[in-house]
């Protein structure tokens, strides 16, 4: 039963960097999706100016147009001042240019304002444009390194999957199966150390017997209250450290 501790003692090592491999991976798509979401803070802002400096110029356009059509108003109503044969019709007619006049310099008044400000509005899409792309360059470089991380991380998982195969078949067929229900229970690591009469995964006190019986390799024991199978820290020496692949 010596022999099958000290496996167990390579497996826990080989369980415990693939566990860490796993949670690697896992880090991955939730560190794109921060990526993701600050970007999206950009794009937003970007659109928000965007539509800011579309209204304001639509604004602009509209108070143009307008000033235009006043002017044209002032040509026709001065023209048709020629043809007044009264003092009354002329009156009214000078009445009317005057409104227009009026007019034509509040738009006059809209249209260097809405000028004056579609600068302002400009520089601002173009800053928020500049920003977003800046950073869509830098996420989507960061998204390319993850990548390679995380193939480098897929095949460092393959290769020692590979060489935990190996050591699962120098168990003896039941502790290969009691092995293989604690790894299903605990999901991870499911070798871990009694010490102290304790179980180090969960804290938990195992019975005096069980821990004699783990102490001198007697029997194989999971720990009743986390499920893990239980090893003393002198299975675990590695006699041939330089086996294991290395992360
Ligand atoms: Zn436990």
């Amino acid at each position: 039963m010596k022999a099958q501790y000290k496996v167990l003692g390579k497996l826990k090592r080989l369980d415990e960097k693939l566990y860490r491999v796993q949670l690697e991976l896992e880090k991955i798509p939730e560190e794109i999706k921060k990526l993701e979401a600050k970007l999206n803070e950009h794009k937003n802002e970007f659109a928000l100016h965007k539509a800011n400096f579309e209204t304001n110029e639509k604004a602009l356009r509209k108070a143009e147009l307008d000033l235009k059509e006043k002017e044209d108003f002032i040509k026709k109503a001065e023209s048709k001042m020629m043809e007044c044969k009264t003092n009354e019709e002329y009156q009214a007619a000078q009445k009317e240019i005057d409104g227009f006049k009026t007019e034509k310099s509040k738009l006059e008044e809209i249209v260097l304002t809405s000028m004056n400000g579609i600068e302002g509005h400009r520089n601002n899409l173009k800053a928020a444009e500049t920003k977003f792309k800046d950073q869509e360059a830098v996420v989507n470089r960061e998204k390319k390194e993850y990548e390679e991380v995380r193939q480098k991380l897929l095949r460092s998982y393959e290769e020692q999957g590979a060489q935990k195969d190996g050591i699962v078949a120098q168990l003896s067929p039941d502790v290969a199966t009691t092995y293989r229900k604690a790894f299903a229970a605990t999901k991870g690591v499911a070798i871990c150390l009694a010490d102290n009469s304790s179980c180090v995964g969960c804290n938990m006190k195992v019975r005096p017997q069980l821990f004699n019986e783990i102490l001198g390799a007697k029997a194989i024991h999971r720990c009743p209250s986390c499920g893990r199978i239980l090893i003393t820290a002198s299975s675990e020496i590695d006699e041939n450290p330089g086996a294991d692949v290395q992360i």
